[in-house]
């Protein structure tokens, strides 16, 4: 063996969050250490996944006769276990990158959820999986090979630093070397048994050979003359039955003269090493479904996704036909911390063609609002050698998609049966079914079918449309909806006052991802869909109560006029409303601009587009209340003398607070505040102006710096600002 040539080495400090991690693993009492084999593991099928892909346009990088393979060899005299790959290797840089200085926002959502009661065997879920090395080793060793790259050590004893080195040492053709000195009390994962319980309980199914070193005993034959006994072999006794088996005995004489060859032979024990494979397993998806049981689909589920539970759903399929695959879809229990944190984290669906894995993430496999599903497709059609770029006009992926997402639907809709799960799904996933619904004009009519909101008379569970539509009036034609910041807002806001009076009943969309729902779900079964905040609002009424109106709206015609005269821009119009009982009145929106909550909404965001922030900003309606005293007293007032200066002061006051009322942000508070308090100064009698700071006549021009409240650019920039 040549000499060890141990060249300089680079010292490198973990990036402080990873090195928070480290120590948490090695200092938490955590019993099931096991895991760790499983995330190398992963780590390995991984990297072969990466070379088999490159591999598929061009060919020559597994020309070099390395297969494909893992290799697990234990080694009791150093107490070390080691894990072989020919994937892809890692170069100088993506040791020093992967393994511990760029940070991952997984590490610290990692340790949070360890706080929150998190386990550790979750670490995989977390992109942070690597790490689970220090749960049962103090010093791991990483070296690797790859094409573009000497080859490099990675090495750490954790302790906040690790070093790389150039490593000429044991030369890799191309992959990666894990070598674990395990801790004292973690040998157990050197003995064959254990080690072989841990693969098949999280890792067969695996789609490279998992190969084990493992040490076996034969017979050997060994000339009887010799004296010296083989090293490490046993001596036998030298009875008949161990001598060597004519295989073929053909006339005495012949046989006769192999015994008498045999005497010169004894049989001794042999140690010797071989590879075994661990992961027999055919893949899963290729079986047929009769055959299999929920267990193995939930260890086909948690080694595909690392997850540390079983699945929600799971629907298993073949296409046949013109076109031929089979598939795997699964619907996970929990949304993974990042579902819409990342951008580009795609869909989890391996592509596979005829049993060879050809990638993950394939984004034409399936529409982005379903990309918590995950899952295994297998074609029968698709060439070996696809690229990414062939992908996206490929034909048959498209008729693969249609089919995978119609088969989401069916899962979906199975689900709907079993209350508990599929309670689950929809605190998990109901934002997918949301986006769903604003993407998918197709599907829409299904996904609607599983929307669950509360209501006005739903109590505590949630109820679906279906549900709403069998409990409406006869007379009533629409869905009324409200959509707002939670349950209790909506439940009394003056708009839900009036419907709710009337015996009909509001669905509450208090979700952000609602207001993008609805605007694409205009009616669900023929009936339309109607926001309560929104002008239009017709409820079902005789003919008495229509006179009624009518001759209120006639008598409030100059009021009408005279608040649209002061509130000027900042209101399109001012109507009288049939909606309202207790408030005085409320602010609708136009049918097409947004709402209050999406405005809300879109603010918070800091929309850069200007543009949409001025045509699409609510258009805001003032609805007043014909049976309300104050409207009957501002009525009188404004008949009597329409330039009435305390009416100016009262119509903006009322105004100010009806915005707030119907859930709009005030732009200049500070105004509002000083209109209370002169009003409170003038209930308490105080009537010296200048005790209250009020800089000018409130209602005349401090207000009219306000912007106005539409229309032009200069109010588009202003709408941009966050709250
Ligand atoms: P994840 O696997 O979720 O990315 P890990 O902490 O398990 O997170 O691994 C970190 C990174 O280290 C991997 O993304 C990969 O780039 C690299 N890596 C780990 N093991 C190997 C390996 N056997 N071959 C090649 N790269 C590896
Ligand atoms: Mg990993």
């Amino acid at each position: 063996m040549p000499e060890e040539v141990m060249e300089e080495a680079e010292t490198f400090a973990f990036q402080a969050e990873i090195a928070q991690l480290m120590s948490l693993i090695i200092n938490t009492f955590y019993s099931n250490k096991e895991i760790f084999l499983r995330e190398i593991i992963s780590n390995s099928s991984d990297a072969l996944d990466k070379i088999r892909y490159e591999s598929l346009t061009d060919p020559s990088k597994l020309d070099n006769g390395n297969d494909l393979f893992i290799k697990l060899v234990p080694n009791k005299n150093d107490r070390t276990l080691t894990i072989i790959d020919s994937g892809i290797g890692m170069t100088k840089a993506d040791l020093v990158n992967n393994l511990g200085t760029i940070a991952k926002s997984g590490t610290k959502a990692f340790m949070e959820a360890l706080q929150a009661g998190a386990d550790i065997s979750m670490i995989g879920q977390f992109g942070v999986g690597f790490y689970s090395t220090y749960l049962v080793a103090d010093r791991v060793v990483v070296t690797s090979k790859h094409s573009d790259d000497e080859q490099y050590t990675w090495e750490s004893a954790a302790g906040g630093s690790f070093t790389i080195r150039p490593d000429k040492n044991n030369p890799l053709q191309r992959g990666t070397r894990i070598t674990l000195y395990l801790k004292e009390d973690q040998t157990e994962y050197l003995e064959e048994r254990r080690i072989k319980e841990v693969v098949k309980k999280h890792s067969q199914f695996i789609g490279y050979p998992i190969k084990l070193l493992v040490e076996k005993e034969r017979d050997k034959q060994v000339p009887d003359d010799d004296e010296e006994e083989e090293e490490g072999a046993e001596k036998k006794g030298e009875d008949k039955k161990d001598m060597p088996k004519v295989e073929d005995i053909g006339e005495d004489t012949d046989a006769d003269k192999d015994v008498e060859k045999a005497k010169k032979f004894k049989t001794v024990k042999e140690k010797y090493t071989d590879d075994e494979e661990l992961n027999k397993t055919k893949p899963l998806w290729t079986r047929n479904p009769d055959d299999i049981s929920q267990e193995e689909y939930g260890e086909f589920y948690r080694s595909l996704t690392n997850d540390w539970e079983d699945h929600l759903a799971i629907k298993h399929f073949s296409v046949e036909g013109q076109l031929e695959f089979r598939a795997l879809l699964f619907v996970p229990r929990r949304a993974p911390f990042d579902l819409f944190e990342n951008r580009k984290q795609k869909n989890k669906i391996k592509l596979y063609v005829r049993r060879v894995f050809i990638m993950d993430n394939c984004e034409e496999l399936i529409p982005e609002y379903l990309n918590f599903i995950t899952g295994v497709v297998d074609s029968e059609d698709l060439p070996l050698n696809i690229s990414r770029e062939m992908l996206q006009q490929n034909k048959i992926l498209k008729v693969i998609r249609k089919n995978l997402v119609k088969k989401a639907m069916e899962l979906f809709e199975e689900l709907v049966d079993e209350k508990d799960s599929f309670k689950k799904f929809y605190d998990n996933f109901s934002k997918n079914i949301k986006l769903g619904i604003h993407e998918d004009s197709t599907n829409r009519k299904k996904l609607a079918e599983l929307l669950r909101f509360y209501t006005s008379a739903s109590g505590d569970e949630m109820c679906s449309l279906k549900e709403y539509i069998s409990r409406m009036k006869e007379n009533q034609k629409q869905i009324y909806y409200i959509t707002g910041d939670n349950k209790d807002a909506v439940a009394n806001s003056a708009f839900v006052e009036r419907v709710k009076k009337g015996g009909f009943e509001v669905i509450y969309m208090i979700d952000p991802i609602d207001e993008y729902c609805i605007q694409q779900l205009k009616e669900f079964d023929g009936k339309q869909l109607v926001s309560v905040t929104k002008e239009g609002l017709e409820l079902p009424e005789d003919e008495d109560s229509k006179k009624k109106f009518e001759e209120q709206k006639q008598k409030l015609e100059n009021l009408c006029k005279v608040m649209k005269d002061i509130l000027d821009k900042r209101v399109e119009k001012v109507v009288v409303s049939n909606r309202l009982v207790t408030s005085p009145c409320c602010i609708v929106t136009s049918q097409y601009g947004w709402t209050a909550n999406m405005e809300r909404i879109m603010k918070a965001q800091a929309l850069r587009d200007t543009s949409t922030m001025g045509y699409m900003a609510a258009k805001k309606h003032l609805e007043i209340n014909p049976d309300h005293s104050i409207i009957e007293t501002l009525r009188q007032k404004a008949d009597a003398d329409k330039n009435d200066k305390s009416v100016k002061d009262l119509v903006m006051l009322l105004f100010e607070t009806s915005l707030l009322a119907s859930g709009f942000n005030l732009e200049d508070p500070g105004i509002h505040a000083a209109r209370i308090y002169r009003m409170i100064s003038l209930g308490l009698g105080i009537d010296d102006e200048e005790l209250i700071a009020l800089p000018d006549d409130v209602a005349g021009s401090a207000l009219d710096d306000m912007p106005p409240l539409e229309g032009d650019e200069e109010d588009a920039s202003r709408m941009e600002e966050v709250d």
